[in-house]
This record gives structure tokens, C-alpha cells and sequence, in this order.
């Protein structure tokens, strides 16, 4: 990608009011734009890091048997009723729309009703189980405050997976392969090391639900987490007698501040009692099937990496969601010879199968770093006057640059990414 093509700017200035640093170095950068509090678009950059996320989050879904589909967002009351979240006065996030007819819908905030129809309509018998099935859908949520940037978006994407079993035996299997499937997620997007797995409230079927938290000072949430254990409590449920019973070291937990990336929920028969979700077992009885549900914030995953991985001048991504592999830099460019040359570089690179972003600008050097800095690709290339028919290479989380021949910069580079 030539820069003086790419749409998305740079800029200066991030709206008034912006208070999070994830929105606010993401619209500097480019990858974001802001419409209003919690309303965010994706820029070209920034859909490069969303799709990077989604495919590692897909790989792991499939790894452990999920199929990805994906439902509407419009819905009508139908379901919602009978499990008791349609009305205002339950769920307070709803934004609900009419249809020429009147007729009241609304966009969905989350999608086990919808999903438990649906199998529902696609199981018979028990040998049709168990039914993993997930997508990447954008949520609608009125909330109340929006000030976290895209960690807490009014409509965000959400990657959501929904689990069928016979038994509560079957759920508890596949419950904890999601928990080691997340965990790879957040190691791949650069967050792993300080990801927890955190109690949190649980509903009628079991007494807890798991959070992955990430320990971040700007996070909206407040964990008790015991290190020895690398296990936390949402401070929201914590009493000395829970971490007791969870044989936390109640002497020795840290409250921290975190962001809630994920969240997994043994939701047992709730939902498939309420809209008659079952199946005939091999004495031709009836069971209710077992749910469980598993969340993944995509746009607050891409802030929480941003929230942790900056500095002064900008962004740092991990190499596995970088929006580029590379930025080639071209200074000088009104001489021909660096031209010819970064031209060069840049094709042997995209040849290689590395994803460039080659500023190709007629500006200053100076705008240009700037830039480079703020954007936050992890491996920077420069090719001026100066280097003459040399590369430099410099590591967005390094202060020194290095020279590199023509004929070893290639192999330095798959050397950085081999990783
Ligand atoms: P929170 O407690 O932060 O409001 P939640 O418990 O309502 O979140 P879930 O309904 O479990 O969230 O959604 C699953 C995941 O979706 C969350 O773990 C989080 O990563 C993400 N998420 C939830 N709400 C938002 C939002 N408003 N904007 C962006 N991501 C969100
Ligand atoms: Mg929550």
C-alpha cells in the first residue's frame, strides 16, 4: 500500500472530549473515526487490525469444532419475550426500531435467543449434538456512558459462540477447551501476560461465570487478583469469605483495575427450557439441551492492545496485528536513484508475501517519523540519500537503527517474523 493513496489521515488533534487513549491515538493514527460517544468507524488501517484479530479468533474457534454463521441484527419479540428480556424495564439497552406495519423490532444486544431458535429448527435427535456454533456480529447496546473509547462501543463487533451438549459432563469438557482456546487468543494479540481468568457473578445454573481481565489502569472494572494462583475476582462478587472458598490468598490479592475482554457462561438449560429446546435421547424420552455461551469483544480486544501497547509518539502493535507488516520509508524522494530503489524494495518485500506500507509522500523526513511513530507498525525501513543503496532497520520498540545490505535485509526481516 502506497501511503499517498491510503485513505485516513493523520492528524494532529483528536476530538474534543475524546478521553481514552485507545480512541484517541487511533483517530491521530488514522484507524478510526469518531460519529458521536460510543459510535466509532473503521478506517482502512483499522479494518486491516480488525481482520487480523477476527482470523486468529477464527482459527481457534475452528480448532475446537466451532462453525462460524452469522445471524441478523434485527429482531423481532418473539423469543425475547418468553425468555423475559425483551421489555425495557428487564434489558435497559435496547435500541428498538418499528416496521412500516408498526410492528416493534430491535436490535439485537446479544443472540442466545436467536441462536437457541434456530437449533431449535436444525436437531432431532441426540446424535445431532453436541452443536458449536459461532459468528462475528456487530452488537447494539444503548449504554448509559460511553467514555472508554472502543473498549465500550453504543455498536461494536462481538464474536460470540454458543454451545449445545447433551450433558452438563459434555459442557464442562468443552467449557474448559473455550478457556484454553482464549487464552491462546489473548497470547497471539500480544495481551497473554496479563489476561486473567476471573470469577464473576453466574446466573441460576452454576454460581459463577469466568471474565478474562486485563490488567489496565484506564480499564473500567476492579479485580482482586491472587498471582501466585493467576487467578482474580471480580470485585463486584468479592468477599474475604469467596476468595476464601476459592482458596485465594486473601492476605496477599491485589486490586487492580482491568477490561473485561472475554467472557464465558455455563448458561445450562435456561435458555433452551424457556423456548423449548430439546432433543429425544436413545430411549425416545425428551431432555432439554445444554447451553453455554462465550463472548469476545473484537473492538475492545483492538483498544485493550492499544491501552497497553503505546508510548509517548504512539501506538506498538504485536507483529500479529500489525495493520502492515512493514513500513518502508522513502526520504529524499525528488531524487530518482532512492525512487528506483525503494520501488525495488517494496516489490521484492510484497513478492516475499510481507504486507507493506511504503511511504512514497513528498514531505518532510520529519512528518514522516512522526507518522511512522504514531501508526505504530513494528518493523520501520528507511531508504534515503544517506543509505545510499543500503536499508535501514529500526524496531518500533527500539531507539537504535541498524544498517542492513540490500541482500541481507530480506533475511532479517523473516527473521523478525519467524517468531
Ligand atoms: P461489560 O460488563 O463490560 O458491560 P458484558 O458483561 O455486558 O460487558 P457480554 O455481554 O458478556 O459483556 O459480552 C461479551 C464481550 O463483549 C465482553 O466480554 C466484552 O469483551 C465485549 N463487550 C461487551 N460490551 C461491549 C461494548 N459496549 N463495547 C465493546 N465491547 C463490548
Ligand atoms: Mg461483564
Amino acid at each position: 500500500m502506497k501511503q499517498s493513496r491510503l485513505f485516513g489521515k493523520t492528524r494532529k488533534d483528536s476530538p474534543k472530549g475524546e478521553m481514552s487513549i485507545n480512541a484517541q491515538l487511533l483517530i491521530k493514527a488514522g484507524f478510526i473515526k469518531k460519529e458521536f460517544a460510543g459510535v466509532y468507524d473503521y478506517l482502512p488501517l483499522g479494518l486491516n487490525v480488525i481482520n487480523k484479530i477476527v482470523a486468529i479468533i477464527r482459527k481457534h474457534m475452528n480448532e475446537i469444532g466451532g462453525q462460524e454463521l452469522i445471524m441478523s441484527s434485527l429482531q423481532s419479540p418473539n423469543y425475547w419475550t418468553k425468555t423475559h428480556r425483551w421489555e425495557d424495564s428487564d434489558v435497559n439497552i435496547w435500541f428498538k426500531t418499528k416496521l412500516f406495519n408498526e410492528k416493534v423490532i430491535g436490535l439485537a444486544w446479544s443472540h442466545e435467543e436467536p441462536m437457541t431458535k434456530l437449533v431449535k429448527e436444525n436437531l432431532n435427535s441426540y446424535t445431532d449434538l453436541p452443536i458449536y456454533i459461532y459468528q462475528f456480529q456487530r452488537k447494539f447496546r444503548n449504554e448509559l456512558r460511553s467514555k472508554s473509547g472502543i473498549l465500550r462501543g453504543r455498536e461494536f463487533m462481538m464474536k460470540d459462540l454458543y454451545s449445545f451438549n447433551r450433558t452438563e459432563k459434555d459442557l464442562n469438557q468443552f467449557y474448559e477447551k473455550v478457556k484454553v482456546a482464549y487464552f491462546k487468543i489473548f497470547d497471539d494479540v500480544g495481551i497473554g501476560n496479563k489476561t486473567y481468568f476471573t470469577f464473576a457473578s453466574g446466573g441460576a445454573f452454576t454460581q459463577y461465570s469466568h471474565e478474562f481481565q486485563t490488567i489496565c489502569p484506564s480499564g473500567e472494572d476492579t479485580i482482586y487478583l491472587d498471582e501466585k494462583l493467576k487467578i482474580a475476582l471480580n470485585d463486584e462478587i468479592y468477599t474475604p469469605d469467596i476468595a476464601k472458598e476459592l482458596k485465594m490468598n486473601n492476605d496477599k490479592l491485589k486490586k487492580l483495575k482491568s477490561i473485561e475482554v472475554g467472557n464465558i457462561f455455563k448458561l445450562g438449560t435456561r435458555y433452551s427450557k424457556a423456548l423449548d429446546l430439546y432433543f429425544i435421547n436413545e430411549k425416545g424420552e425428551k431432555e432439554y439441551v445444554i447451553m453455554g455461551s462465550y463472548g469476545i469483544g473484537i473492538g475492545r480486544l483492538m483498544g485493550t492492545v492499544v491501552e497497553i501497547h503505546h508510548d509517548e509518539r504512539g501506538i506498538i502493535w504485536p507483529k500479529s496485528i500489525s495493520p502492515y507488516n512493514i513500513h518502508l520509508i522513502a526520504l529524499d524522494t525528488q531524487d530518482s536513484n532512492v525512487i528506483r530503489q525503494a520501488d525495488k524494495l517494496y516489490e521484492t518485500l510484497n513478492k516475499n508475501g510481507f504486507s507493506v506500507l511504503y511511504d512514497d509522500r513528498k514531505i518532510q523526513a520529519g512528518k514522516k517519523f512522526y507518522d511512522s511513530d504514531l501508526i505504530g507498525i513494528p518493523l520501520r525501513l528507511v531508504m534515503s540519500k544517506r543509505t545510499g543503496d543500503k536499508v535501514e532497520l529500526k524496531l518500533r520498540t527500539e531507539q537504535k537503527s541498524k544498517l542492513y545490505s540490500r541482500s541481507e535485509i530480506l533475511n532479517k526481516i523473516k527473521q523478525e517474523y519467524k517468531e
